[in-house]
């Protein structure tokens, strides 16, 4: 497929999308109909729909019965955890494999046209972002996850919580499952303002950000407390009146759907005129520059707030004043509190 149809390349290689990025049409004053109407399909395809399937597949196939989960026992909570760890290493993994291993679209849609593979950094665990990334993912990221989803299994199986079942509530549930996307970014968008304060950055979240150039298993590469804030709003599950699905949903999305945000592809092509849209350009451009796109789009939080980067040369813009603003706000702190050295 050409991507120079869709757009241009630098002297780097690098490429970038004519289209800049764009938030989904939800929240905005005057409403806009048509454009949800348009947007609608993307809301549900190809991911979201993907992992509502996948979270009854686990329901169905992989989840104990609710008695033997009243009971903490090594058995279910080591099988979850298993079962959980394969899933993530072949989604992820299928990503790497026919991207990044076997380079299959080549540099085409690549936002960045180095392979990190190519670049060891003394950054990451054994000089290399894939090793270090799968590792963190694996080590910290799916034990905690799984943690998170024993915990809320265990507390419905108890009647912890407000389990609804779907005969007897099935509109607030699909209105509850329509909402699972809208509470993550809500829920992602505040966890992540927050560990980009200077202490938690340092402390906390810089290790996700060592991946400026993100590949799928950057997604989880996160430290531990990372981890548990960003698979947190399965807990909500146990506050609102909810159903064990839409808990794993919550989770799934977050889990899975971190994948299509590190991709580093515009598009996937899957033949060669078909490509899916990964959706990952707003992400991108914050491990690029750190400090816009705090959130993915689905919510406007960063036009509203002044962070949102489109990718534009009016958005670069505005992030240098933005920067510049913030540099002489810091001179003149300092400025203030430095003793006086002309006396
Ligand atoms: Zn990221
Ligand atoms: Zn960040």
């Amino acid at each position: 497929m050409d991507d120079l149809k869709f757009g241009t390349r630098n002297k780097r290689g690098d490429w970038t999308p004519n289209e800049p990025a764009k938030t989904a049409p939800l929240f905005v004053f005057p409403p806009r109909p048509l454009a949800v109407l348009k947007w609608l399909p993307h809301y549900f395809f190809p991911y979201n729909a993907l992992f509502f399937l996948s979270a009854w597949a686990w329901w169905l196939w992989v989840v104990p019965d609710t008695e033997t989960m009243r009971r903490l026992a090594w058995g279910w909570v080591l099988w979850l955890l298993a079962v959980n760890a394969v899933a993530v290493f072949l989604w992820y993994f299928a990503f790497e494999l026919r991207l990044y291993i076997r380079r299959a679209q080549g540099t085409r849609f690549k936002y960045n046209a180095r392979f990190p593979a190519d670049t060891p950094s003394d950054v990451f665990w054994f000089r290399s972002q894939n090793l270090d990334n799968m590792l963190r993912a694996l080590l910290s990221g799916v034990p905690i996850w799984t943690g998170l989803q024993v915990l809320v299994l265990w507390a419905y199986a108890n009647s912890i919580g407000n389990w609804l079942s779907w005969a007897d509530h099935p509109l607030w549930l699909a209105v509850l499952c329509l909402l699972v996307p809208i509470i993550h970014e809500t829920h992602f968008f505040l966890i992540h303002r927050l560990i980009h304060t200077p202490l938690l950055y340092k402390w906390v979240h810089s290790v996700h950000h060592n991946s400026v150039n993100p590949s799928p298993w950057s997604s989880l590469s996160m430290h531990p407390v990372e981890h548990l804030l960003y698979f947190a709003p399965i807990l909500y599950h146990l506050v609102i009146p909810s159903n064990p699905v839409a808990a794993l949903f919550q989770l799934h999305l977050a889990g899975f759907g971190a994948v299509p945000g590190h991709v580093g592809f515009d598009r996937i092509e899957l033949g060669e005129d078909i490509a899916i849209e990964s959706h990952a350009y707003i992400h991108y451009l914050h491990h690029k520059y750190f400090e816009v796109n705090y959130g993915d789009g689905l919510i406007p939080f960063d036009r509203w707030l002044g962070t949102f980067h489109d990718g534009s040369k009016e958005a670069e813009a505005r992030m240098q004043e933005r920067y510049r603003r913030k540099v002489a706000r810091l001179n003149a702190r300092r400025a203030a509190t430095a003793p006086d050295t002309a006396s």
